[in-house]
C-alpha cells in the first residue's frame, strides 16, 4: 500500500511534540501529539512514491502495530492521507491538477475529490451576456476546467469593448462576440463545448436552450439587469436550476451579486421586494435626476475582480458539495477602500416565486 499526504497539506512542527496538519485551501488543521520523531520522519515520506512497509523497514517500524495503523487511518478519516493516486495516468490531470487539488481539500475521502471534480467538468453553464464580467467569468470558468458552455448575446465587438472585455482585439471589431469568446476558449482546451444564441434575453430565449443546464449566470444589463434577473429568475425557479446574478445593478458597478438555490435560498424575488423598501426608503432622501446616455465609468481591473467572485462562486455551486457563500446576501466592492460590504436578505416565507403560499 502506498500512502501520500495530501497535495494541500502542509505538516509543521509546533513544538511541544504537537505535529501539526495544515490544509491550505480551507485553513484548517488537523493535530496530533508525538514524542517519536520517527513518526514525523515516517509522515514526511509517505509522497505515494514508495510502499508503506518499505518506509517502515528502513525507518524500523513496525508497519504492523495497532498505534501505527489508527495513526495511519486517523489521518486518512482527516483528509490529510491518501492512500491511493487516483490521478496517476488521468489525462486531465496535468492541465487541471491544481484545480483538483484545491477541490481535494472539500473532499472526504480520494473518491469524492474525483467526483467533485467530475461534476466540475461534466457541467453545463448558461453565461448570458459576453461583456465586462461574462468574458472574465468564461475565461475563470474554462481555466477551472467547465466545458460545456451556452453563451447568450447579439452584440458585436466595438473598439470601446477592448479595455475592460476580455478575449477581444481590434481585428474582431464587428464579429458576433459568441462567435469570438467560443473561438478563444477553443485555445484553453480544444474540445470545449459552446452552444451560441446569438439574441439578447427576452422571455422565451431560455426556453430554447436545449439539454441539461447545471447554472445560469445572468452577466446582462440589456435592458436593465432587473429585467433580465426577473427573467432569469423565473426561468430558473420554474426549472430548479442555481443561478448567480453577476454584476452591475442600480448604477453600482461593483456589486457581487447573490447565487440562488431555488426553494433553499431567497430568490429574486425575494430580494426585489426588499430591495424596493431600501429603495423607497433612500428615494425619499434622495431625487435622483435622469441623465440622458450616461456612460458609468469602468475598467478592467473591477470588472475581472467581480467576475472572479461570481467564479469562485460558481465552482462552489457545480462542485454540489461546497456551499456558495452569497446566498442570502449580496456584496458591493468599494474601490476606494477596497472592501467589500455585504447586506443580508431574507428568504420570505410570502414570496410569490418561492413561498409557502406559492
Ligand atoms: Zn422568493
Amino acid at each position: 500500500m502506498k500512502f501520500k499526504l495530501r497535495s494541500s497539506v502542509s505538516v509543521v512542527d509546533s513544538g511541544n511534540n504537537i505535529l501539526e496538519f495544515f490544509k491550505t485551501s480551507t485553513r484548517q488543521s488537523v493535530k496530533i501529539k508525538t514524542k517519536d520523531d520517527l513518526i514525523k520522519k515516517l509522515v514526511l515520506s509517505l509522497d505515494g512514491e514508495r510502499d508503506f512497509d518499505e518506509i517502515c523497514s528502513d525507518l524500523k517500524i513496525n508497519s504492523a502495530s495497532e498505534q501505527l495503523k489508527s495513526l495511519i487511518s486517523f489521518l486518512e478519516k482527516k483528509a490529510v492521507l491518501s492512500h491511493d493516486d487516483l490521478l496517476r495516468g488521468r489525462e486531465d490531470y496535468i492541465p487541471y491538477g491544481r484545480v483538483i487539488h484545491f477541490l481535494e481539500d472539500y473532499s472526504e475521502s480520494d473518491e469524492e475529490m474525483l467526483e467533485i471534480w467530475e461534476r466540475v467538468r461534466n457541467s453545463r453553464v448558461v453565461i448570458i451576456g459576453l461583456g465586462a464580467v461574462g468574458t472574465w467569468l468564461a475565461v475563470n470558468l474554462a481555466q477551472s476546467g467547465v466545458r460545456n458552455f451556452v453563451f447568450i448575446d447579439n452584440d458585436k465587438v466595438e473598439l470601446s469593448n477592448l479595455h475592460r472585455q476580455l478575449l477581444f482585439y481590434e481585428s474582431d471589431i464587428g464579429r458576433q462576440k459568441t462567435d469570438v469568446v467560443k473561438e478563444r476558449l477553443c485555445f484553453f482546451e480544444e474540445d470545449v463545448s459552446v452552444d451560441s444564441y446569438n439574441m439578447f434575453l427576452e422571455d422565451g430565449v431560455l426556453e430554447k436552450v436545449s439539454g441539461k443546464v447545471d447554472l445560469v449566470i445572468n452577466c446582462a444589463d440589456k435592458p436593465s439587469v432587473d429585467e433580465t434577473s426577473r427573467i432569469v429568475g423565473r426561468f430558473c425557479m420554474k426549472k430548479k436550476i442555481p443561478h448567480i446574478v453577476g454584476g452591475g445593478y442600480n448604477l453600482h458597478l461593483s456589486l457581487i451579486g447573490q447565487t440562488v438555490i431555488p426553494y433553499e435560498s431567497a430568490c429574486v424575488n425575494c430580494f426585489e421586494r426588499q430591495l424596493v423598501k431600501i429603495n423607497d426608503i433612500e428615494g425619499k432622501r434622495i431625487k435622483k435626476l435622469n441623465i440622458k446616455n450616461r456612460k458609468i465609468g469602468s475598467f478592467g481591473p473591477m470588472c475581472s475582480l467581480i467576475a472572479s467572485m461570481v467564479g469562485m462562486e460558481a465552482i462552489k455551486v457545480l462542485s454540489g458539495k461546497i456551499k456558495p457563500d452569497n446566498i442570502n446576501r449580496r456584496g458591493e466592492f468599494n474601490i476606494y477602500d477596497m472592501g467589500i460590504s455585504y447586506k443580508d436578505f431574507d428568504k420570505l416565507d410570502d414570496c410569490e416565486w418561492c413561498g409557502e403560499g406559492r
